[in-house]
């Protein structure tokens, strides 16, 4: 997966898969615009991609808004002069609550970061990818685009929806060189489940996650270099006819149905 001469740019680099993904992209040979509404996240991306000799530049950008979309796509057209990887991959969790007690205000903050904002990625990207003659896109979804979490009606939502943005857009643009894929990841070690296992038990978060890990048959959380792994394969020339898709990334977690108990693995 040799990505020398190539411009990956990333949305969510400031912090967990995306700084990871971003890092992956830059050993490989890319260079990499790191996006994040977290300036100093973006540039700590930008820093561990500097010290390992590698090329990078750090935007700060609100996914939501559209001023900002298409400020990052300026910068990293006018820093290197294309885009050939695109990792859409910003998001946020919002609460855990029923549907019935869901707070609107937070629904509509998930939806905007995780739909919007891959939309507007998709709207103002793809058309330089258009002018290029090619290109690869990954959107970040998650096994909850392909199954529900109760509790979380915004997150599950907002996830399906990436799922039939990416379904979308590859159809569109597959006749012009460009591919278009969505991740999904299953629980990762990042901030953000972390964040959803405090929500959970406040008192006893730890608890919540060897629950959560004793349920992947593979008896852990996934790492952000598994995600990074897949994001860049599918980047890559050798996914060259893998449009449209949906990878899970789960440790088996997706296929067994989530089951807290597990009888065969002892
Ligand atoms: P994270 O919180 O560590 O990183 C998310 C990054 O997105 C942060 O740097 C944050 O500042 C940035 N961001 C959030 N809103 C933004 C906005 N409006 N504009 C610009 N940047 C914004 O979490 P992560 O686990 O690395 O999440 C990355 C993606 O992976 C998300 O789309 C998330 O939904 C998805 N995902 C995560 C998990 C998991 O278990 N961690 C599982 C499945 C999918």
């Amino acid at each position: 997966m040799d990505f020398t001469g190539k411009v990956a740019l990333v949305t969510g680099g400031g912090n967990g898969i995306g700084r990871a993904t971003s890092v992956a992209f830059a050993r490989q040979g890319a260079k990499v615009m790191v996006v994040d509404r977290d300036g100093d996240g973006a540039q700590a991306t930008v820093g561990i991609i500097r010290q390992n000799n590698g090329d990078a530049v750090a935007v700060t950008a609100d996914v939501t808004k559209v001023a900002d979309v298409k400020a990052y796509v300026k910068a990293a057209i006018e820093t290197y002069g294309r885009i050939d990887c695109f990792f859409n991959n910003a998001g946020i969790e919002g609460k855990l609550a029923p549907t019935t007690e869901y707070d609107e205000a937070v629904f509509d903050a998930v939806i905007g970061v995780n739909v919007k904002g891959v939309f507007l990625g998709l709207r103002h990207v793809l058309p330089e990818m258009i002018r290029q003659g090619g290109g690869a896109v990954v959107n970040t979804a998650s096994v909850a685009g392909l199954v529900a979490t109760p509790g979380m009606s915004a997150y599950v939502a907002s996830k399906h929806a990436v799922i039939g943005l990416t379904k979308t857009a590859a159809g569109e643009v597959a006749h012009q060189g460009i591919r278009v894929n969505a991740v999904c990841p299953g629980p990762v070690d990042t901030r953000m489940i972390h964040a959803l296992e405090e929500q959970i038990s406040p008192a006893d978060p730890a608890a919540v996650g060897a629950r959560y890990q004793a349920a992947i048959p593979s008896g852990r959380y996934t790492t952000v270099d598994e995600i990074a792994n897949m994001v860049l394969f599918l980047c890559s020339d050798l996914a060259s006819n893998t449009t449209g898709g949906q990878f899970v990334v789960d440790g088996g977690r997706t296929a067994t149905g989530g089951a807290v108990t597990n009888p065969v693995r002892q």
